[in-house]
């Protein structure tokens, strides 16, 4: 892909690949997750390992822009959501980390009303494909005054979003999948890659570490009071949220 070859769907796959460098990525990740899991996997805390995996793809994709400049035309910015109105793929440990996030930063009538806007928009968007959902137009039921409400422990998907053109933006949310997008491809591609080898090491410690679609899966976090004990004994206590 050219740096700035757009996604080939609105909210596409993972680089799922196995070879190349996505690959190595993915693998490399999977190594260190897995590794991190293995003293204690009921101990490891997934502030410590979410964060570590967010830090790894923020370092290597900086690495990996070599001599490219094409991220400072990288138009992201606070209080900007025009991307937050797609489908979200994300592991069972960052829809926990979520809704842990919500439950220690929000008030109770504040962590009512989240819970209130996720279950809304599950119910109108569940089961949907990902285009469909992205036809919806609906926004993310965490962005809260068109900004991330959990963005310090918002998911490696969300990370690896940008755009270089806010125009673009605008005009892919007035027309979904229009094609529309131009991003940079180094932060897209580390970030997801490293999202895929995560998934990778969790499962190798026999934890549910399946594609699951976010507001669905947070429902289920926020929902079901003991799912983080559930999930670290090996239930596959998110069976209902996952994607192919
Ligand atoms: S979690 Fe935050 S960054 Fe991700 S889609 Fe929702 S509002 Fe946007």
């Amino acid at each position: 892909m050219s740096p700035a070859e757009r996604p080939p769907l609105h909210e596409s796959e993972a680089p799922d690949s196995t070879s190349g460098l996505a690959g190595f990525i993915r693998s490399a990740e999977r190594r260190t997750a897995a590794e991190a899991l293995a003293p204690n996997r009921d101990a490891v805390s997934l502030e410590a390992l979410l964060g570590g995996a967010a830090e790894f793809a923020t370092q290597l994709t900086d690495a990996m822009r070599g001599e490219s400049r094409l991220h400072e035309r990288i138009a992201c910015q606070a209080g900007c959501g025009w991307c937050c109105h797609v489908q979200v793929v994300v592991s069972a440990a960052e829809a926990l980390h979520v809704a842990d996030y919500l439950r220690k930063s929000l008030r109770p009538d504040e962590l009512e009303r989240a819970r209130a806007r996720v279950a809304a928009l599950h119910e109108r968007t569940r089961g949907l494909s990902r285009e469909a959902r992205a036809d919806t137009r609906l926004p993310c039921a965490l962005m809260v005054d068109f900004s991330c409400s959990v963005h310090p422990a918002r998911p490696l998907r969300c990370r690896s979003w940008n755009s270089l053109d806010l125009e673009r933006c605008k005009a892919e949310h007035e027309q979904p999948r229009g094609g529309h997008l131009e991003i940079e491809n180094v932060q897209w591609e580390v970030t997801r890659a490293v999202a895929a080898g995560l998934g990778d090491g969790i499962a190798e410690h026999r934890l549910d570490g399946a594609r699951l679609e976010m507001t669905a899966a947070i429902r289920i976090a926020l929902d079901t009071p003991d799912a983080e004990a559930r999930w670290r004994a090996g239930e596959a206590v998110f069976a209902a949220a996952a994607v192919e």
